[in-house]
């Protein structure tokens, strides 16, 4: 096999991102090969990957799905199948790996980023929550261990795309040692959101949404978590926290700007009045693509963009009154520490109690803003105290779900 070959670990590959990325990897198998997936209990979406993109190793982080996994494969084709969560670390670290699509849902997608991280692997980072929790942390094991990390999330990976190529090679590998995008002349970050579906609803309807209308997003097709986080405009808040540490930059440096038809996926204002844009249509196989190949273009099977139909493209304010949840980000930012990965744990926990329609869409802020003012944050990047200070937040949500279901 050829040396230029590079063997791809896809963490998450039973998702949304996942499943894209599977999509792309496949039209370019004379530059890639598929090492290993990984998924946590979907045991017949992974036997259908196995058959159809042939990895040599498959882990299911739940062990029962991983024994399933097993008894339906053997004996049809050859892959080691391993099971359990140290497993996901595994692969995401393994001598062959040169790439890692880290692209878990969630804070459990932090251990196995940060093994990639520390192998010095190049990184194609989806799972935002990874670097919500341990933004400083994360960056320094990046620089410290000579690993490249690529942004996925499509507003991230236009913002890179509109900075200057040798800036962009900075980014990729010193972590948050990089001069700034300010010495590179930009004066300001767009990151442009569509507002979700609920960006004209009526604020005084909005404790009757459903967990059916929150995941029909207008634009996109997505996982659930990161639907509901669209609904809530929580996804926008924590990608304003993702962007701070990305770009190593402030929250002031950035602007949350609506764009309702999802074709500009963010811009950069240059000091001397440019303002860059990188469009195309929602489709997340062009941000996969581009961390694929960079810094080489390689086709991604995305429909060519047709301005012509498009025809319109309309900016507005976010309103902080209509989604706290980004007014918790900013203020998640500004106490600094642990607070953003009490903020993410508090969405995570209460994001699955509205899915699972135990509570109302409007709790969830309003669980959060609780969690936020009742468990204290420390002003540290250790890993044991990230992980502290997230187990409690999930305890606190957990009791007052608990006793909002004692009141019903
Ligand atoms: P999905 O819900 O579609 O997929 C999540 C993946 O994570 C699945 O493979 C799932 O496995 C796996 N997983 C879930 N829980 C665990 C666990 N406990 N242990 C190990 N694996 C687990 O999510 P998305 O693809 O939508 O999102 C993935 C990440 O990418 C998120 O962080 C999201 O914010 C980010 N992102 C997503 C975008 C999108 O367009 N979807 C856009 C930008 C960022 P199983 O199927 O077995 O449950």
């Amino acid at each position: 096999m050829s040396a230029s070959i590079k063997a791809v670990t896809v963490l998450g590959a039973t998702g949304s991102i996942g499943l894209s990325t599977l999509d792309v990897l496949s039209r370019h198998t004379d530059r890639f090969r598929l090492y290993a997936v990984t998924a946590n209990t979907q045991v017949e979406k992974m036997a259908e990957i196995c058959r159809n993109y042939r990895p040599e190793v498959a882990v299911m982080a739940d062990t029962a799905s991983a024994e399933q996994l097993k008894k339906l494969l053997q004996n049809e084709i050859e892959v080691t199948i391993l099971g359990g969560a140290e497993a996901l670390s595994e692969v995401a670290s393994a001598e062959p790996v040169d790439v890692v699509m880290a692209a878990i849902v969630g804070s459990v997608g932090l251990m196995p980023t940060l093994s990639a991280a520390r192998a010095g692997k190049r990184i194609l980072l989806a799972n935002k929550e990874a670097l919500v929790m341990a933004g400083h942390l994360f960056m320094s094991e990046v620089e410290k261990h000579g690993a490249e990390l690529l942004p996925i999330d499509s507003e991230h990976n236009a913002i890179f795309q509109c900075l200057e190529s040798n800036y962009q090679r900075e980014l990729t590998t010193q972590g948050l040692n990089n001069e700034g995008p300010e010495s590179k002349g930009v004066a300001k970050i767009l990151l442009t959101g569509s507002g979700g579906p609920f960006r004209e609803y009526p604020l005084d309807k909005f404790d009757e949404i459903t967990p059916e209308q929150a995941v029909a997003h207008p634009n996109w097709s997505m996982g659930p978590k990161i639907s509901v986080d669209s609904a809530t405009m929580m996804n926008k808040g924590l990608e304003l926290i993702e962007a701070c540490w990305l770009f190593n930059v402030s929250h002031d440096d950035v602007e949350i700007v609506l764009h309702k038809q999802s074709i500009i996926h963010s811009m950069v204002a240059y000091n001397d009045g440019s303002v860059l844009a990188q469009m195309g249509n929602p489709d997340m196989r062009t941000p996969i693509a581009n961390a694929l190949g960079w810094p080489e273009r390689i086709s991604s099977g995305v429909e060519p963009l047709d301005l012509i139909q498009v025809s319109q493209l309309n900016f507005e304010k976010a309103d902080e009154n209509r989604f706290p949840c980004l007014r918790l980000a900013r203020q998640a930012i500004q106490r600094g520490g642990t607070s953003m990965a009490i903020l993410n744990a508090a969405n995570e926990v209460a994001v699955q109690a509205f899915l699972q329609s135990q509570i109302a869409f409007t709790h969830i802020a309003e669980l959060i803003e609780q969690t936020m003012n009742n468990i204290p944050h420390q002003q540290t990047d250790s890993l044991q105290q990230i992980l502290a200070d997230d187990q409690a937040a999930r305890e606190f949500v957990n009791h007052q779900l608990s006793l909002m279901s004692a009141d019903c």
